[in-house]
Parts: C-alpha cells; structure tokens; sequence
C-alpha cells in the first residue's frame, strides 16, 4: 500500500473524527430557531397545535404524500401505525433479521409475531424474493426498513402484499429523502400503506429530543392513528379505540419545521462525503478486499450511515477509536438471535446472510460538517491499520 508510509504512526498528527457532530447542525440554524422556540414558549401552545399541523404540512409535501402525522417518536409512529391498522395477538407480521431492534419490538409488543426474513447482500435490506415463503393465513403485514438511507425493494414487495392483501409499513426511519430513481420515483415513506419516520438527533432529520412521523395516503387510516395518538379519542374523554400517548411537542415541530428546509442540501452533502469515501478507499487500494464500499442499487442513498464490509471488523473497530475516530456497529446481532426472541426457536444460521452483515459492517463517520481532512484521517487510519497487520 502506497500510502503506507506517511501513515507512520510517529509523524501523523492526531485529527479526531467525532462519530457525530450535532451542535454544529444547530449552529447552521441557530437563529432562526431561538426566534421559534421563544416564539413557541411565549404562545403557551406546547403540546401539538398549530406548528404541529404546520411541520405536517411541509412534511408530506416533502414526502409526497396527503397526510403526515406528527408523534412521539420513530418507535411510537411504527407502534401506532400497527396498531390503527388493528394488527395484534395471533397476528403475523415479516420484518427482516437485520436492523433496528424498534421494527420488530412494536410487533412483539402488541402480542403478535415478528416473522424473521434474511436480507440481500449488497443493500443489507429485506430480500423481497424471500418474503413470499414466509407467508401464511396468519400475515397481516411486511415491515420494510430502508436499511443506512436506501430504499428496499418497494415494486415487488408492493406486487406481492396486493396479491397477498398485506399492509407494507415501510420503516422510513434512516432514509428520509432517499428516493426511487427514474421517473415518478417516490420517496421513502409513499409507497406502502403508511410509511414512519424518526426524528431522533442522530437521525439525517433530527429534533432537540425525541420526535417521529407517520405518513400515510390513507384517509381513514390518519384518522385512526390521529385519535391513537391521544389514547384514542377523538372527542376529548370519549374513546373509540385503545390508544396511547404519542403526541410530539410544538418545540420539536417548529424546529424541525426550519431544518426540513435544509434538508436536501445536507443530504447532498452526505453524499458527497460518502462518494470522497469511496473514492479515498479506492485510491488506497482498499477495495473490494479487504473493504467493500456500499453499493447505490435502486435509490438516491441518504447514507444516514456510510456503511463498509470490514475483514477483521471488530479489530479494525477498537484501532481506529483508539485513535479517537467515531466508526460504529449497526447492528452487531440480528434480531432472530436477540434473547428476548429466544422462545421464537429461531437457530444460529438461520439467516445467513443477516449474520455475515452482522459480523461484518462498520460504519464510518458520515455528516454535513464532516471536513475533508477529518475524511482523509479516517483513510489514513485504516491504512495504517491493514499495513500493520498483514
Ligand atoms: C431510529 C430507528 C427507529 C426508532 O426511532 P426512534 O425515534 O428512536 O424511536 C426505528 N427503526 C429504525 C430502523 C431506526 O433506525
């Protein structure tokens, strides 16, 4: 490896590369958000409201779709869009092995059984060709995840669950603004029967606490999960149906409201840090082994994460946080191997493929303030590392 050299341990310069850099996404919108949050306190309206109906609005304009609904959380949107669509005890529902554990958590929640199904390879989201299978009397649903900021697979899955007569809840909570290439392509979150979002900080669209949205095209369905969202009720202390507390906070949908505005210029620059990447790897004779970058299939990549197959992960891992650069682990264990889904019977190997990714990935730091030095440190480390081990 070329490079090796100026790596040299001795004559590097230390540059961290924090996992995440928040603060200074405020910093971008600082002013125009005091002026909204003095606003918003000075109102006495805290609590849903009238910059709560404003952030929907823009929210499924930017979605493309007729209704968005503002809740609690990206966890509370999946819960409430399971249960408006009446799925519980008996009930099955697919989700793939391999993601956050919220997708399949909601499920077992309610009382009914998350269906494990492997993920393809490159995307490392649910692979659609599998899901027919796993299908019986019982299925009431298919969970997609847009796994890092890519779409899965929406076509087939779509033709699959009409013919089936499923409802798709697309877990829209990594891929805000990824968005089906070619013509009518539609954005992550249209597709299904509804589609959720996570506003958590961390996340390509993120509040100052947490936050999450349901979008739907579904007339009655908003108005099921609307009176979900206030346990239920649609006239104050009359209930319908069996709801919770999912309501999100005027402060977070003011905010959120102006950063919904930067949206697609941040994400352009997340994917410009992820193609200077791919790039940097490259160049350093890194790829295909032992690091495979990842693939742009089907969609406009968000890259909430950047997320690498690494030979000798876990190694690569503690070297580069040594050296105080932020990489992480999403997810070191699938969910059919998760204890609490133990009584489910679900064996080691089971899903092969979900295990390997599992094994394997390695996400590298990934956001808009993310400096070119700070990428080619990154680089550095990693070449540092495979030259000294080999
Ligand atoms: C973040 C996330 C969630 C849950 O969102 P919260 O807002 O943290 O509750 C669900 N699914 C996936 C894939 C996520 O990344």
């Amino acid at each position: 490896m070329a490079s090796a050299a100026r790596n040299d341990q001795s004559t590097v310069k230390p540059v961290p590369v924090p996992p995440l850099n928040l603060a200074a996404g405020f910093a971008a919108i600082r002013d125009e958000a005091l002026a909204e949050l003095t606003a918003v306190a000075e109102s006495g309206y805290y609590v849903l409201g009238p910059k709560v109906s404003a952030f929907e609005e823009a929210l499924a304009r930017y979605c493309g779709v007729q209704h968005a609904l503002g809740v609690s959380s990206g966890t509370d949107a999946l819960l409430a869009a399971l249960m408006a669509l009446g799925i519980g005890a008996g009930d099955e529902v697919i989700v793939p092995t391999f993601t956050f554990f919220a997708t399949a958590g909601c499920v077992a929640r309610l009382g009914a059984r998350p269906v494990f199904c492997d993920i393809e390879p490159r995307t490392f989201n649910i692979d659609v060709a599998r899901v027919d299978r796993l299908i019986t009397p019982r299925t009431k649903a298919v969970m997609p995840v847009h796994l890092y900021g890519q779409l899965a697979e929406m076509k087939p899955l779509l033709e699959l669950a009409e013919r089936h007569d499923l409802a798709v809840i697309e877990d829209a909570a990594q891929a805000i603004g990824s968005k089906a290439h070619g013509v009518g392509g539609g954005m992550a979150g249209s597709f299904g029967t509804c589609g959720c979002l996570s506003f958590y900080p961390t996340k390509n669209l993120g509040a100052l606490g947490d936050a999450g949205a349901l979008l739907t095209n579904d007339d009655q369905l908003i108005d099921t999960a609307r009176q979900i969202r206030i346990h239920g009720s649609g006239h104050t202390y009359y209930h319908r149906v069996i709801g919770g507390n999912f309501r999100i906070d005027a402060l977070q949908a003011a905010l959120l409201t102006i950063k919904l505005k930067h949206l697609e210029e941040w994400t352009e620059q997340r994917r410009a840090r992820a193609a200077r990447y791919t790039e940097l790897l490259q160049a350093a004779g890194l790829t295909p082994d032992p690091l495979q970058p990842p693939y742009e299939g089907n969609s406009r990549h968000v890259y909430h994460q950047y997320v690498l197959r690494a030979s000798r992960r876990d190694e690569l891992a503690a070297y580069l946080k040594e050296r105080s650069i932020g990489c992480g682990v999403y997810y070191p264990l699938c969910l059919h191997q998760q204890e609490c889904f133990g009584h489910l019977g679900y064996q080691p190997g089971a899903f092969p493929h979900g295990e390997a990714a599992a094994a394997q990935v390695l996400a590298l730091p990934i956001y808009p303030e993310l400096t070119e030095l700070q990428q080619q440190a990154v680089v550095d480390a990693i070449v540092a590392f495979y030259a000294r081990s080999v």
